[in-house]
């Protein structure tokens, strides 16, 4: 089984029923909504396809966040040419190539004289000469064929934007209501971002999870009180990219899988993994090199974007990418890095419960997770051993999805340890995950049911009795 959990966008390439069957027998784990594009009823579609295909797999649902936008053009592109002049103006008018209307209209107030202004992923890029009411003038300093709602990065301005527009709350809404199991957030700034979504999570009684796209120079910043607030991250290096030094994004990527790592938070490597197979049936050498990378620096999931949203490939993509994180995980150092947070009952109980395993060889470590804390705390320290996450409800089944290692396992209720180890024993032999008389590590938090308490491990010989 493969252990590295790979998300796939899902988009009009993925529109038939019968390719998203293929994409789960290949590989994808998560499915992923990016709501930046199509409406509601396009992606309530998609979320309904594949609930009817899998129990198992999460839904993220993908935030637009305060993304700046180019608008209409006389002839729907503009061809900028390298040292012509050009303004960006608020106004709501039809641009050509010596005007580029901007949206939402405020940010125009927000440019500075100097700054530098990117359009489509950084393609093209404009410095700022002169700043007045309503528009900024500038020159084109690399140019190209720009297109409407092309994406607009001002890295060194201070944006007075919000961090949750009117659209993304309007999105948050639609997603608490389909039942979505993630909420990913772009473009957070700083922790409070991300607790602002949260309140609204919980008042709406929601159990999704909010994943922190890192994607802004104020996010690396704030990176430690980003990790903690949030449930999940996401190397956004398309945005990351354009917004920081490129040669950075290596880097970040190593710092924040090892922050994600201490935290104990899922960690996503995201954007153009396998870039060429949107149009090509091969990746480059390059791009496989990154993969088997991602899961080297300790990555819990590789993402897919245009390769399986709109690509030509999205099944054989998802194969590839298969073949790609299997054959890294062969070569991984498993339960390697053993330093854990000391003085902590929860993560020491997890770290003995992979040093058990290990030392018995025992054929699994079972998790019992109430809220998938327990059994990402395990994923965490890597260990050879395969990992069984126990859960009783389908909303915790679908986000251990998510987690590196993870195979999640719904048993029947529980009220009491032995009925919780017995109803397990059940789900475990009727799976034929362990055999009669298999040594297993149990691991769980006592009282049973009650998340966020790791404080028990069991080494139990299947089939033998228990307490009583
Ligand atoms: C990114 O910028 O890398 C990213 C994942 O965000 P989006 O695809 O939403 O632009």
């Amino acid at each position: 089984m493969k252990r590295t959990k790979i998300i796939c966008t899902l988009g009009p390439a993925t529109d038939d029923p019968a390719v998203i069957r293929r994409m789960l027998k290949a590989g994808m784990n998560v499915a992923r909504l990016n709501l930046s594009h199509g409406t509601h009823a396009e992606h309530e579609k998609k979320l309904k396809c594949l609930r009817s295909l899998s129990r198992e797999t999460a839904i993220i649902a993908d935030l637009q966040g305060p993304r700046i936008r180019t608008g209409c053009f006389k002839d729907k592109i503009a061809i900028l040419k390298a040292g012509a002049k050009i303004i960006l103006t608020a106004k709501n008018v039809l641009g050509d190539e010596t005007l580029i209307p901007i949206f939402p209209s405020s940010v125009i107030k927000d440019i500075k004289k100097g700054e530098h202004v990117f359009i489509d992923g950084g393609r093209i890029k404009l410095r700022i000469d002169s700043v007045s009411k309503g528009e900024v003038r500038g020159t084109v300093i690399e140019g190209g064929e720009v297109g409407e709602h092309k994406g607009l990065n001002l890295p060194h301005s201070k944006l007075s934007l919000p961090s949750v527009t009117a659209k993304d709350m309007d999105d948050l809404l639609w997603g608490i209501k389909m039942g979505v199991d993630f909420v990913a957030l772009s473009f957070v700034r700083k922790a409070s971002d991300v607790l602002k979504v949260k309140k609204i999570i919980k008042k709406k009684r929601s159990m999704a999870y909010v994943i922190a796209k890192l994607e802004k120079p104020e996010a690396i910043e704030d990176l430690d009180e980003i990790i903690k607030v949030s449930d999940g991250v996401m190397v956004a290096r398309g945005d990351l990219g354009i917004e920081m030094s490129l040669a950075k994004v290596p880097v970040i990527q190593k710092e924040v899988i090892e922050k994600a790592r201490i935290y104990s938070k899922p960690v996503i490597i995201a954007t153009q993994m396998l870039e060429s197979m949107v149009k090509d049936e091969h990746p480059t050498r390059a791009e496989v090199s990154d993969v088997a990378n991602a899961i080297f620096d300790g990555a819990d999931a590789v993402m897919l974007s245009e390769e399986t949203a709109i690509g030509i490939h999205p099944v054989e993509v998802v194969k590839i990418m298969t073949r790609i994180v299997s054959e890294a995980e062969r070569s991984i150092q498993y339960f390697a890095n053993t330093d854990h947070r000391k003085f902590s009952i929860d993560f020491s109980v997890s770290h003995a419960a992979c040093s058990i395993a290990q030392e018995l060889n025992a054929k699994a470590i079972i998790t019992f997770t109430e809220s998938g804390s327990t059994a990402l705390r395990v994923s965490k320290y890597r260990p050879k051993t395969p990992i069984i996450g126990i859960v009783t409800r389908d909303e915790t089944l679908r986000k251990l999805s998510l987690y590196f290692g993870l195979r999640p396992l719904k048993i029947k209720p529980f009220k009491y340890i032995d009925q919780m180890i017995e109803n397990a024993e059940e789900g475990l032999l009727r799976e034929k995950i362990v055999a009669r008389n298999d040594v297993v590590v149990l691991t769980a938090g006592i009282p049973v049911n009650i998340p966020g308490t790791t404080n028990l491990i069991k080494v139990h010989k299947i089939g033998a009795q228990l307490f009583r």
